[in-house]
């Protein structure tokens, strides 16, 4: 398999801090429509892998591929013009807007041919407004204040404020933490549903959640990958077990 079937190809990827190597030679492959997840015990440098590729951290060494085109050398804002979509752990809406226009603010703009801002008809970006809130499970909420939102549906918004984008690749961090039973259920279904038409990287540490969705798993251990492949495969393993499963 040659590197452009992958969505994504990051090949001996390495950041030092202060000569503490967060990201050790790292090598990860995803499929395009993949739904990867992430695994490992604190400090194995899962959110530091997601720093790099989304350019908040810079590389020391080795090759972040996406679509073929090379990222590292490229600034955070051009990568998510690539279509790389990034959510962090605490969600960072609009609390005073409506979750319409939570939405509608992060429908893309300035990307017309002649270099001026795109103009957007107000009926184009209420249409895809509608679509990502129906997605998302915030139909009915449009004209609500984000801030009267549950934790979850807050998390749901910022998920849909990324959708907005149409990012071929979309990663995050933790997005369960502080979710309800019944609000993790529908959120496995969610990026279940994401997944059909991008890559997508999730990082978790709830083994339930990780066993609904992922279709395959990594496991990170002191900043290389330590085992790779499904759920049922990695989680028998004796290496994983002992480093994380284990406690
Ligand atoms: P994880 O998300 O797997 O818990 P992190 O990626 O947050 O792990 O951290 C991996 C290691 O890198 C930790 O030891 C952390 O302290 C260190 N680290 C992360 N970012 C920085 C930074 N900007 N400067 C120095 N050390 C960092
Ligand atoms: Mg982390």
């Amino acid at each position: 398999m040659s590197n452009t079937d992958f969505a994504l190809a990051v090949e001996d990827l390495t950041v030092s801090f202060d000569g503490f190597k967060a990201i050790d030679s790292l090598n990860l492959y995803i499929d395009n429509n993949e739904l990867r997840v992430i695994i490992g015990p604190n400090g194995a440098g899962k959110t530091t892998l997601l720093d790099l590729i989304c350019g908040k951290t810079r590389a020391s060494e080795g090759s972040i591929k996406f679509q073929n085109i090379e990222l590292t050398k490229m600034a955070e804002h051009q990568r998510v013009r690539l279509g790389i979509g990034r959510k962090f752990q605490t969600p960072s809406i609009y609390e005073n807007l409506s979750v319409f226009q939570n939405l509608e603010v992060s429908f893309p703009r300035g990307r017309s041919v002649f270099g001026a801002l795109a103009f957007r008809c107000d009926e184009e970006v209420s249409e895809r407004v509608r679509s990502v809130a129906g997605e998302i499970g915030l139909l009915e909420r449009l004209q609500d204040e984000a801030g009267l939102l549950s934790h979850g549906q807050k998390q749901w918004l910022e998920i849909g404020m990324l959708l907005m984008q149409e990012p071929k690749l979309l990663m995050l961090d933790e997005p369960i933490a502080g979710m309800s039973a019944r609000e993790r259920e529908l959120t496995a279904e969610l990026l279940q549903r994401i997944s059909r038409n991008r890559a997508v990287i999730v990082i978790e540490h709830d083994m339930d959640f990780v066993k609904q969705i992922a279709h395959k798993v990594t496991v990170m251990h002191q900043g290389k990958i330590l085992a790779e492949g499904p759920m049922e495969r990695v989680q028998s393993d004796p290496r994983v077990i002992d480093v994380y499963l284990g406690h």
